[in-house]
This record gives C-alpha cells, structure tokens and sequence, in this order.
C-alpha cells in the first residue's frame, strides 16, 4: 500500500538520526512513508506512525531516490526513518539495492521489531543502524507499544554479529524507564552482548500522543548517564543541546575529538582515518572529512 509513498524528504545531518559514529559530520538523504508494527502511545511521530488512509497514491520510485541522492551536497546515501522501515520492507530492499549500486551507504531508523529471515534479507543492503531500544522490562513493550522486548533484544544481537554499525537509541519518560536499576542492567547488557564501543544515545522526552507525562528532566538525563557510562564508552544525552553527553572523547585517552552544538558538527583531533592523532586509537571506523572541509 505504501510502496513508493513518501511522508517525510530532507537533507539531513546523520547526526540528526541520531547516528554519532556513522561518517560524522556529513549529510544523509532521509526519506520516511506512513504506518508503524508498534502502537507506542508516547509515539514522537504520531502524525505519520500511527495516521490511517484507505488509499495512498505513489510519490516516487527507487530510481528518482537513488539519483536524488547521488546528487545531494556532502550525501553519503540513503536513511529509512521517521516511521517504521520495517512495514516498508519491499521499498527499503528495493531502493537500497540501487543506493548500494551506486557506491553509498545506507541506514535504517527502526524499532527492531522483526523476525530473524527478514532481517537477515535486510542486513544485505544496509550498512547501519540505529534501532529503539524503548526500555529493559517487557511490560513496558506489552502495555505501551504493543510489542515485546525479546525478538528487540534477538534483532541487535543479530546485527552486531553481521558486523554492521549499531547505535542505540532509548527515549527517556518520566516515571516509565528512568530507574537507575533499569539503566544499569540495560548498558550491562548492551556491554556484554554488542560490545562497549556501542554508541548509546538517551533521548529527551516530550509529551505527544496519549500521554502527558512530564517533559524529561535534565538531572535524569545526567544521572542515567552516568549509569551508563560505567559500562559504555560512547554515551550520549539527545534531543537537546546543551550540557553533557554532546561531545565524543576518545575511549582510550579522553581526548575530544568532535563538539557538537545541536548539529553543528566539529571534528578535531582526528587524522584522515577517523582516528585518534593523541594515541591512535580507531573512534570512527566509518569516516571520511566533508568534502566541504
Ligand atoms: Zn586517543
């Protein structure tokens, strides 16, 4: 029904997906269509995730992506987000076969809710990811997305092991997933299962859709931060812009290597391979400066 069906165009930073570790720094074409697998009632993108049509008309094909994005400024290639790409999946596997084609990257924003052949299909043609890890307990998933945590859980463990870039991604809500007990045992986990190089970034809550709870504070962004942190090198606080958890350090001698102010971008400290000029350590394993720069 969607195939082809866009809700969402930009030329965006690949910041913005949020991916931190991807080719900082440049830009992704992104493209969403309309419809989700989850029914999250605190969804950010309610507008197209949840919206129902009986009908949809074609916008484009993957032909007019795949050219579009290899003429867009500074572009590494092609990011399936805004809704869910997985309910999209013959356009995605479509458009990112041309995208792979053409020499780009590829990314896809999902909530990893998805069966193993699939996804096996899917790791083909796409490079990273950055996947919604929405809390560590199931009732979470079961009352309010409608889902279960463990296929999530099966789904990162099954694209860090095709040795793909993997970035996560929680959304902080007041009251629902913000325990430090909770974040401990999710970055363990993480740590132990994907390995603590992942990035993971706590993205800030606003009240949206069914639910009105609280606007995330930012003393518990830094608090579960922190927790984070004991067991994660790469730990980031999104969806605002100031204060802690912008800036990447190098995890072997602490050395800032990149500042971001919202999408302002600042690479510092690296040399052309994405690593370290301090102590050599590989930050970035996907890396190339701007062409601009
Ligand atoms: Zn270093």
């Amino acid at each position: 029904m969607t195939y082809g069906v866009i809700s969402g165009h930009s030329l965006d930073p690949v910041e913005k997906k949020p991916l931190y570790h991807f080719f900082p720094g440049r830009n992704i074409l992104s493209i969403g269509s309309y419809g989700c697998n989850m029914k999250c009632d605190f969804c950010q993108n309610y507008h197209i995730s949840q919206s129902r049509a009986d009908s949809f008309s074609p916008d484009t094909d993957p032909d007019k992506i795949a050219i579009e994005a290899y003429n867009a400024t500074n572009n590494i290639g092609l990011a399936f987000t805004y809704n869910e790409p997985v309910i999209w999946y013959e356009f995605v596997m479509d458009t990112a076969a041309l995208i792979k084609e053409k020499g780009m990257y590829t990314v896809m924003v999902s909530n990893g809710f998805v069966n193993r052949n699939p996804l096996n299909d899917l790791l083909e043609f796409i490079d990273a990811f950055n996947i919604d890890l929405k809390a560590f307990n199931d009732s979470f998933y079961t009352k309010l997305s409608g889902a279960e945590l463990e296929p999530v859980k099966e789904t990162l463990k099954q694209i860090a092991k095709a040795g793909k870039h993997l970035e996560i991604t929680t959304l902080i809500i007041p009251g629902r997933n913000d325990s430090e007990q909770e974040m401990d045992q999710e970055s363990k986990w993480i740590s132990e299962e994907l390995g603590s190089e992942t990035p993971f970034h706590l993205s800030r809550y606003f009240p949206m859709y069914k639910r009105e709870d609280p606007v995330t504070p930012d003393s518990t962004l830094t608090r579960l931060f922190d927790t984070a942190s004991k067991h994660l090198k790469y730990v980031y606080i999104g969806n605002t812009s100031a204060g802690r958890g912008q800036n990447t350090a190098c995890s072997k001698c602490g050395k800032i290597v990149t500042r971001r102010t919202g999408y302002n971008t600042r690479l510092i400290n690296l040399d052309d391979k994405g690593k370290c000029t301090e102590c050599g350590n590989t930050v970035y394993r996907n890396f190339t400066f701007s062409s601009q720069e």
